[in-house]
Formats: C-alpha cells, structure tokens, sequence
C-alpha cells in the first residue's frame, strides 16, 4: 500500500499513513497539499509532540569497577552489561565457600578459560580459604542464616581489593541470582564499601538470568547444579537423591 508522508502545522515530520487517507483528508481540508510526488500533507492543526527525553547518564561512565564473580555463568551477562553502561570492568575471583576443592577449580578455570576469551582483566585471589569460610558460618549452618556471613566474607575481600588496587566500584555477580538474597547482598556490598572507601554499584540484576543460562550454554560453559558451600551441595544432591528414589 502506498504511504503519503505528513507533517505537522508547523512542517515537522510525522509518522506517514496510506496515501488513500492522505487524500481523503485533503479532500475534507483537514490537511493542505506539500508536494505529489513524493506525496506529502501538511496538517491544519497543531499536533503535540513530547520532546525526546536524553537517556540518563550512567553513574559508572569510565568508572573502574572491579567485580566480584562466583561462576563464569554468571559472568556472561553481568559483563556484558556493566559494560554497556560505560564501566571498566576487571574480574575477581574469591569464593572459599566453593566445595570441594575440585569443584571450585572447575568453576574457576571455566572463568578463566571465558575471561581469556572475552578480554576481561582478572585479579585472583591466591588462597582458597576453606577453614576460614567454614568458621565464619559454623554458629548458623542453616539455609537462609548461612548465606549472610558467605556473602559478607566475599564482599568485604572484593572491597577491600578495589581500594588496594585503585578501583572507584565493586559489584558482584550475586547480584544476577533469584536464588540469592538481593536485601543482604545490598546491605553487605554497602557496608563493605563504606568500611574501604569505594561505592558498591547497587542494581538488581535479575533480568539477566533467564539470558546468562543461554550466553552460558552459547560459550559451552560448566553450569554447577548447587551454590557452592558442603550444605548446599548436600541439600541440593539429597533432593536428586529422594526424586530417584520415588521414580
Ligand atoms: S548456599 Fe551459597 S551463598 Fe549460601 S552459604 Fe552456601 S555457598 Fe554461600
């Protein structure tokens, strides 16, 4: 079908419509005659049109940001985005929590192996520091109470890092997770912020999990099937454990 351009009393352009309802409104004067070919209308009356609002400014335009990340799954899209919003973003890698030790290295040298791919700078925390993970969450091993000290423990070493090392932002990966406790990630990443004098770059990044398990599954990256810590390996392995068995 044929489109007429059209503009507004003032010749500003607008969105076109057939040519046959161009006409039609020529015919009822509702619009005068600009031009036949193309053909193009110039209404009678004012048409209001809101101004185009500028995008905001990204707080973390040039900002260097150094991000915590638990997995190379959750990488994927936290990157991407972060990025996207102007930061200048540098992996970090200490999650003691992660049990066993073969387990974590797996899912460290599957971040490894993604960073390398993607260019992204990464610092690496040397030590695994099991004995101390397990101290700090021995008085409150229970799902829900545990998660609390786990992630102030990764939040506190990730801010402590940046102000060492220079970086104005931390963030975590945590943040991308509905499995997590958005609140207390909040919280401790604030408060672990405040203590080293950096600024924890605060954003509920859930929107990205459904799309971080395609990007994972695109990169052909491990995907772990529990959290991390002994507990969680245990509580997620006894359901599979309790499924088979009513099969
Ligand atoms: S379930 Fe996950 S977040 Fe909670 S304590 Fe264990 S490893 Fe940490």
């Amino acid at each position: 079908m044929a489109e007429a351009r059209v503009e507004d009393a003032q010749g500003r352009p607008l969105s076109g419509c057939p040519a046959e309802k161009a006409r039609q409104m020529l015919a009822d004067g509702r619009a005068s005659l600009v031009s036949d070919d193309p053909l193009t209308i110039r209404l009678s009356y004012a048409v209001d049109i809101p101004e185009r609002q500028p995008e905001p400014a990204s707080p973390l335009a040039g900002e260097r940001l150094l991000l915590h990340i638990c997995c190379g799954p959750c990488a994927t899209w936290t990157i991407q985005h972060l990025t996207q919003l102007g930061a200048l973003v540098t992996g970090f890698w200490f999650n003691p929590n992660i049990h066993p030790f073969s387990e974590h290295e797996r899912r460290r040298e599957t971040l490894a192996a993604f960073a390398q791919q993607q260019g992204l700078p990464m610092v690496w925390e040397p030590s695994y520091e099991m004995p101390a993970f397990l101290q700090v969450v021995a008085d409150a091993p229970q799902q829900g109470q545990r998660c609390h000290p786990c992630y102030r423990m990764r939040l506190q070493r990730t801010a402590q890092r940046a102000a060492e090392l220079g970086y104005s932002y931390l963030c975590s990966t945590l943040l991308i997770s509905p499995h997590q406790d958005l609140d207390i990630i909040r919280d401790e990443g604030h408060a672990a912020a405040e203590k080293h004098g950096v600024r924890f770059y605060d954003e509920n990044l859930r929107r990205g999990f459904a799309e971080h398990h395609r990007l994972a599954k695109e990169h052909g990256l491990y995907q772990q099937r529990y959290c991390g810590c002994i507990y969680s390996e245990w509580e997620s392995l006894s359901k599979d454990a309790a499924t088979r068995s009513r099969a």
